[in-house]
């Protein structure tokens, strides 16, 4: 339950609140953790703590044009709400359904908007997390105390996206902007845009900045898969038609979405040039006649080693067909007063230039944690099941899957924390932290990514700040939803879990 207590030795400006369960985040991870937790565990009393200042997280920070999932909203969205809309959602709708499942669930009262989480102290004495909250918008400073603290602050920092420098870049006469801080009152019509990058940012903004603008130009070192998805599913098309309950419609497209997944991914991994060329004869059809898709649209890693970008009805190759869009494949040499001078000698004119150049991966949403005034060095520490960090007691977090839904994940999470809970409470157990066995003891550690696996650039630019993980179970992690699906709901909780 919630409590206000007021220690002498705490700084007398505010009382201190106590929840069972602390959750860092409000975006889908943690609104589906609350979800989760009220369900399975009526009893427990936990906040949502967020630094910024409405829900939705990714869908809240990311307002440019057309921003909208990749992913198909039957697995994006939870499994314990239908989904209603197209497959592919824009980020309002996205929003719109998380404020549904707030709504519905009466989750408003347990956020906390602009509560920044700057530090999380574990004491084995008190058993439980001291944590230090700074108010975004009054400065106050506030103190929490929690028995158990899920982190689900996603994978990058909201605050400072990934900026690589070039030169001239001062000298630049135009507008410079970052999809991540899209300003409001950012007109590109009749403009000349240069969008620089590959990832699937840049191949949502191209089109929908192509509507508008004199000419996008989408500037990138090297390419990217790209596959046309049918903005609404035939088959939800169909089911919906039939007049199917939207709670079956959901069930069926969620199975048909993973099972192509995996089908996609049997593919990449055994057959890897069958695939590629199944995606570069898909794409042919789409673009303009000559264009060189060797060059632009075939890139040198192999299928799904980076992630494979859907775009809605091929809008991308439809701007590219229609001209209102151009691909550009080179590397920058500088900056100009009036664009940019690529290696080749080419020169590109621009009003506006966009860095859709992506994020780096964010640790635990910058939070400094220790634990019995140890501070945590987390490059030191092994992850257990991509959800507990050994050494870390009573600490859960939520990373989704990069290859296929991220919710999918989020809520095999959310349902292993509430069985980890349910047990200690059944056993009396206070404390839970993931241990290495005494088989361990010689396990090498990996890096956080294997890079023959998956090796973006956010990925294999932060990696060294990351956990590592082991070479086996349960000390891995980044798995395919079709084996976590099987394993995590019935995962041994005494296999590498310490309790007191
Ligand atoms: C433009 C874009 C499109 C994407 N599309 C897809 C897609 O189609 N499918 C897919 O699977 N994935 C997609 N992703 C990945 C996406 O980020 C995740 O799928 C998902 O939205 C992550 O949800 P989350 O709640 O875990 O994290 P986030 O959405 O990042 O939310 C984390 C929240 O935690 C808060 N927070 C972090 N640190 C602190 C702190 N110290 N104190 C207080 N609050 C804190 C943040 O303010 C934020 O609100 C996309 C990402 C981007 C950027």
């Amino acid at each position: 339950m919630t409590t206000i207590e007021s220690p002498e030795s705490r700084p007398a400006a505010a009382a201190v609140e106590h929840v069972d369960v602390l959750i860092v985040g409000a975006g889908i991870s943690g609104i589906g953790a609350a979800y989760h937790l009220q369900q399975r565990r009526p009893g427990s009393s936990f906040v949502l703590l967020d630094a910024l200042e409405a829900r939705g997280g990714t869908w809240w920070t990311h307002k440019y044009p057309g921003v909208r999932s990749d992913s198909d909203l039957f697995t994006f969205g939870y499994g314990f709400k239908p989904w209603r809309g197209p497959s592919i959602a824009s980020g309002e709708e996205i929003l719109a359904y998380l404020d549904e499942v707030i709504e519905e669930n009466d989750l408003a009262g347990k956020i906390r908007y602009r509560h920044r989480v700057i530090a999380a102290s574990w004491s084995s004495e008190d058993h439980r997390w001291t944590v230090e909250v700074s108010r975004e918008d009054t400065g106050e400073q506030l103190r929490f105390t929690t028995d158990f603290l899920w982190m689900c602050q996603g994978y990058y920092d909201h605050e400072q996206p990934y900026r690589p420098q070039w030169p001239g870049m001062d000298a630049f006469t135009g507008q410079i902007v970052h999809p991540q801080h899209w300003p409001e009152d950012l007109d590109t019509t009749g403009k000349r845009v240069v969008v620089i990058g590959s990832g699937a940012t840049a191949a949502t903004l191209v089109p929908a900045l192509a509507e508008q603008a004199k000419h996008v130009t989408m500037l990138q070192r090297s390419p990217t898969f790209f596959i046309a998805r049918p903005k609404v599913a035939e088959l939800a098309a169909q089911l919906r038609a039939l007049d199917v309950d939207p709670e079956w419609i959901h069930e069926i497209m969620r199975r048909a979405s993973v099972t192509q997944g995996e089908e996609v991914m049997r593919m990449a991994k055994e057959t890897p040039d069958v695939l590629r060329e199944f995606l570069i004869d898909s794409m042919r059809p789409l673009l303009p006649e000559d264009f060189d898709i060797d060059k632009h649209f075939n890139p040198t890693y192999r299928p799904w080693q980076q992630r494979l970008a859907a775009l809605p009805e091929g809008d991308l190759f439809t701007a590219l067909r229609e001209g209102t869009a151009s691909v550009v494949t080179d590397t920058i040499e500088t900056f100009t007063p009036t664009g940019i001078r690529l290696a080749s000698g080419e020169e590109l004119e621009a009003d506006i230039i966009v860095t859709a150049t992506g994020f780096d991966l964010s640790l635990f949403g910058n939070v400094a944690f220790t634990v019995d005034g140890e501070p945590v060095d987390f490059t030191q520490q092994v992850t257990y099941r991509g959800i507990m960090i050994t050494g870390v007691p009573n600490m859960a977090y939520v990373f989704g899957y990069f290859r296929a839904s991220w919710t999918l994940r989020a809520d095999l999470v959310s349902e292993f924390v509430c069985r980890l809970l349910d047990r200690m409470d059944e056993r009396g157990h206070r404390t839970v932290v993931p241990r290495l066995r005494p088989e361990d003891a010689d396990m090498p550690l990996l890096p956080w990514s294997d890079p023959e696996n998956f090796n973006p650039g956010y990925v294999m630019r932060s990696q060294h700040r990351m956990y590592k993980r082991g070479d086996r179970e349960p000390w891995t992690h980044h798995k395919e939803y079709s084996e976590e699906r099987a394993v995590l709901p019935t995962a041994d909780l005494d296999d590498g879990l310490v309790y007191r």
